[in-house]
């Protein structure tokens, strides 16, 4: 891990990230670094030796002893719109010297409370909204190109399950250089334009938190089946087009009820006509809660399939992966 600089400001959750940029603040979303680090059950460990609980999310766990490892001392926390165990991890944090800036969603949704939210985060960060509006502009060329890696995925059958995940979940801070960002998915793009489109036969939908396992995306494919839509990953991407900055945020799903995620679903599903959903549940997470309200809106074969640390996919998931394929495959799917 690279020690963070004066400039980097760590992330909790996806946040207009425009406004950071136009502050000139460099975004640094610690749940990317936490989950792609060789270390990341050490880094659960690392946490719970701190004092945090073992029945507390991992992800809260893995951006603590993140944010502590690389000595970050600015962090966005988002605890409404995202997760309440963020205030409480915003306080261990504080209490450690780190400067914790608040940004919350409105719930229920609403436009003027959003926009008040989004001058207030500008204003704490020393910009105004017109100069985080010029970096949405700026960035909509490469917010299309990851739409387009998301176009590749479902309609020309190019794009893995597990690359789309990447590229959209890369998006809440691209890497800290959307320049870099924009000019390497261009040139993902050009490469699985060459290639033939894939075969399998069962196409999924992924939905919820992106999973803290491994290896999901690879085993569901060697079972004939591919991710063609991963919910909250697209969502992360906020793919055009948006009036502005407001607008922009007000359509992301992510941060408010589950009325909007099941419409942004519904619409995936007839699409890219999804044959099944493998819908992904993080222990001790609120949103497990909603797995209900999912299934009785859907309408569409659903595995709920839950985990707490990282590590590879176990045995009992990928029994409960071959079982509900084999089900697709049997109804004709
Ligand atoms: S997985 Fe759930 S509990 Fe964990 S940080 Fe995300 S929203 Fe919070």
């Amino acid at each position: 891990m690279r020690p963070a600089d004066a400039q980097t400001i760590g992330l909790t959750a996806t946040v207009p990230v425009e406004i950071l940029l136009a502050a000139g603040a460099r975004p640094l979303d610690l749940n990317n670094v936490f989950i792609t680090s060789a270390e990341a059950k050490a880094l659960v460990a690392e946490a719970e030796h701190y004092g945090f609980p073992i029945n507390c999310c991992a992800w809260i766990k893995g951006i603590y002893a993140t944010a502590r490892r690389l000595g970050v001392r600015r962090v966005i926390g988002v605890a409404q719109g995202d997760c309440s165990n963020t205030h409480a991890l915003a306080e261990v944090l504080a209490s450690e010297g780190v400067e914790i800036i608040a940004f919350n969603y409105p719930y229920p949704t609403d436009a003027a409370l959003l926009a008040a939210a989004l001058d207030a985060l500008a204003r704490r960060l020393g910009t105004t909204l017109d100069a985080a509006e010029a970096e949405r502009r700026r960035l909509e060329p490469l917010r299309r190109t990851l739409a387009e890696i998301d176009r590749l995925t479902w309609r020309e059958n190019t794009v893995a399950g597990e690359e789309n995940h990447r590229w959209l979940v890369g998006s809440s801070d691209f890497g800290g250089s959307p320049e870099t960002y924009a000019a390497e998915a261009e040139a993902f793009i050009e490469e699985a334009r060459r290639r033939p489109p894939r075969r399998e036969p069962l196409r999924l939908g992924y939905l919820g938190i992106p999973p803290i396992c491994d290896g999901l995306y690879a085993f569901t494919e060697s079972l004939g089946a591919r991710v063609v839509f991963n919910e909250f990953q697209r969502q992360f991407s906020m793919p055009p087009p948006a009036r502005d900055l407001v607008d922009q945020y007000m359509r992301y799903t992510y941060p408010y009820g589950v009325a909007g995620r099941v419409a942004d679903i519904r619409h995936a599903v007839a699409e890219r006509r999804l044959d099944g959903l493998v819908h992904y549940v993080q222990s001790f997470c609120f949103r497990h809660i909603q797995d209900r309200l999912l299934r009785e809106r859907l309408g569409v074969p659903m595995l709920t399939l839950e985990f707490d640390r990282p590590g590879p996919l176990d045995g009992p998931s990928r029994t409960r992966l071959e079982a509900f394929i084999e089900m697709l495959d049997a109804r004709g799917a």
